[in-house]
């Protein structure tokens, strides 16, 4: 009955109207692409499916390392891995990043400071040196050295940079940029597209939008969404366009800032899935196909929850990159030859479990405490899996996650000043 209602009434509606209706809904569609800041349930976690085992991935008996993909949860120290892991899969249970074989400890002072911040931190992560809270790959006498990722590009291999905060962020700045600032963001997003890394998955559209769009937060004239495509890359906004690349080179930048992490986005695990793919069509494309990828992908609000004090939200970003860090070894495990290396810049909040029930009547939930709204000096875990993986076991200084990475690859020198 209504579907013959519905029918008549598109009978008797003149051409001429239903033009400037399917005009004015494709204008609507062409002009807010952004996707909707739907409202968040933080206790959700429908979304995340437990390990159904606490076991250990296997170990490799491969020694080769032909692909990287360095994990990096922004402030997820060792009691936010606990407090997420309790949760989902009670206190015996764990995150799927629990399950690599080897484990380690890392400390993450800067030169100025025995508490980092995520630039001085991110710059150990990717460069191999220790600089001063908020200098992007640069000693503190602002002397540039060359990220892990840029000494693999040089190598031949395929590069990558997946996160859900703006892309020019501390964190992915780090590793494909060279700034004194880490506020300089649109100079960090210059740099990220000159610098050709293959997969650029994130937020933060507005540092790549010239000062004549009134979405712009740059003040300059370069449009470097028009630059990247000039210099080859496939520009995507939305999940479907995402679907739909299959260049060698993909910028995918889906909200004006941060990503909302909502469901209407692709989700971390997604673009780390996509990532991947793209990355291994590039290296077959390489002059050498022998050479294999590096990518970094970060979970990055983990951070801005312990910030605001959030435990629940806090849970929720980290299972949301425990999903990715899940895609990433499930591609390690099929490969054979790749290396998975999770770790974090440095623990937010001080957060503290501590007995929030009266475990005689049953009720041994976790209660958090926490002691700051800042960073904490903490040191935090480091977890890996695949060829060369022993090596992160002990306790290691932050600059030495990607001097050992190196080796594996055989990158020398490394650190490496940049020329
Ligand atoms: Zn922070």
């Amino acid at each position: 009955m209504r579907s013959t209602v519905h029918a008549l009434w598109i009978a008797t509606v003149p051409l001429s109207i239903l033009i400037v209706l399917l005009g004015t809904s494709l204008t609507i569609a062409a002009t807010t692409f952004d996707y909707q800041t739907t409202k968040i349930d933080p206790n959700n976690l429908s979304f995340y499916e437990p390990s159904i085992t606490a076991e250990s991935y296997p170990q490799t008996s491969a020694t080769q390392v032909r692909n990287v993909i360095f994990c990096i949860g922004d402030g997820m120290g060792i009691n936010q891995v606990t407090l997420a892991g309790s949760t989902v899969a009670g206190p015996g249970g764990k995150l799927y990043l629990e399950r690599l074989p080897v484990t380690g400890l890392v400390r993450t002072y800067s030169t100025d400071s025995r508490v980092t911040d995520s630039a001085a931190a991110g710059t150990a992560l990717a460069c191999g040196v220790k600089t001063k809270n908020g200098m992007i790959g640069m000693t503190p006498d602002e002397q540039a050295y060359c990220s892990i990722l840029e000494t693999a590009k040089a190598k031949g291999m395929a590069t990558g940079l997946v996160v859900t905060c703006t892309m020019s962020h501390a964190t992915p700045a780090s590793f494909g940029s060279h700034v004194k600032s880490r506020k300089l963001e649109p100079a960090i997003a210059e740099q990220l597209i000159d610098n050709r890394i293959n997969v650029l998955f994130g937020g933060g559209r507005k540092y790549f939008l010239p000062q004549s769009d009134p979405n712009s937060g740059r003040k300059d004239d370069i449009d470097l969404i028009a630059r990247a495509q000039t210099a080859g890359y496939t520009y995507v906004r939305t999940a479907s366009e995402l679907a739909k690349a299959d260049d060698s080179h993909v910028l995918g930048l889906f909200q004006l800032d941060a990503l909302t992490t909502g469901a209407s986005e692709p989700s971390l695990a997604k673009l780390t899935r996509k990532a991947i793919r793209v990355l291994k069509r590039a290296n077959l494309e390489s002059i050498d196909g022998r050479y294999g990828f590096f990518l970094m992908i970060e979970g990055s609000q983990i951070d801005w929850e312990c910030h605001a004090n959030k435990a629940n939200g806090a849970i929720r970003q980290t299972l949301l990159f425990d999903q990715a860090v899940e895609a990433a070894v499930d591609f390690a495990l099929k490969d054979g030859h790749t290396l998975v290396v999770v770790t974090a810049d440095h623990e937010t909040g001080g957060m503290t479990l501590i007995g929030g029930g009266n475990e005689d009547k049953g009720d041994a939930e976790l209660a958090v405490k926490w002691s700051t709204k800042g960073h904490s000096g903490t040191p935090v875990g480091v977890w890996a899996l695949g060829p060369g993986a022993t090596r992160f076991a002990g306790i290691q200084d932050n600059t030495e996650i990607p001097r050992k990475i190196a080796q594996l690859l055989d990158i020398r020198p490394f650190p490496q000043q940049k020329k």
